[in-house]
């Protein structure tokens, strides 16, 4: 099967999209991720699945901690400049929360410390236990077929 198979087929997975956040020795790196999902309530954890050559993973690695911040649909630019799909440096103004650096106005800031992680292929799985959560009002972003969408789009019919 060639990768372009899978990824269609991956892309008709409708997700939310997140940012990973997560701070070493002063420095903020921030890294757009859809891969995420809610794993236990009895403890609380959460998973993330980061690509073996993001810079994101040293990060972690190294602090044991992230945020994942649930992108509202007024922060897509966020997520082309987390995703490295923006040309042009931009200045991102972060929050911080009990030590985490956070994006403000997103619909959820889910505060991790990593629990567990595994390599699994290409990419790294980071089981993260929640320590605390913040959240707003509002819509979400979404990713369908390799495209940024809205729930006022779909419901407008694309
Ligand atoms: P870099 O490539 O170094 O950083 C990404 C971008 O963020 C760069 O342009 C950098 O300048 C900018 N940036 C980082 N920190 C800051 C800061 N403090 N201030 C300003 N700008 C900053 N990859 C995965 O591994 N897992 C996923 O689940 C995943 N899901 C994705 C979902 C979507 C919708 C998209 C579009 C991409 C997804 N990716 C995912 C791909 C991933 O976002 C990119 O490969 C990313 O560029 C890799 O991150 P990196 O840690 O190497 O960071
Ligand atoms: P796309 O068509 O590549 O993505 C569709 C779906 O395929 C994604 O939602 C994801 O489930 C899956 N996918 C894509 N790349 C993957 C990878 N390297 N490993 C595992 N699953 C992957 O969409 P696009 O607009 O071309 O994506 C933009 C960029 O972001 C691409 O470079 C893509 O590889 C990357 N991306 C990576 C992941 C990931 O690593 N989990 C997820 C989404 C997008």
């Amino acid at each position: 099967m060639d990768d372009r198979t899978f990824r269609n087929a991956m892309g008709k997975f409708a997700t939310g999209v997140t940012v990973i956040t997560s701070s070493l020795n002063g420095q903020v790196r921030g890294m757009t991720a859809n891969a995420f999902m809610s794993v236990s309530l009895n403890p609380k954890l959460v998973l993330i699945s980061v690509g073996e050559k993001a810079k994101m993973n040293s990060v972690i690695q190294q602090t044991g901690k992230f945020a994942v911040n649930i992108l509202s649909d007024q922060q897509q630019a966020l997520s082309m400049l987390f995703a490295g799909q923006l040309k042009e440096e931009r200045n991102v103004e972060f929050a911080w929360m009990d030590g985490h650096p956070i994006l403000p106005d997103s619909l959820a800031n889910i505060l991790c410390d990593v629990d567990i992680s595994y390599i699994a292929g290409d990419h790294t799985l980071y089981v993260g236990k929640v320590t605390d959560i913040y959240m707003k009002e509002g819509d979400p972003l979404l990713f369908f077929a390799g495209k940024y969408c809205t729930v006022a789009g779909l419901a407008n019919g694309g």
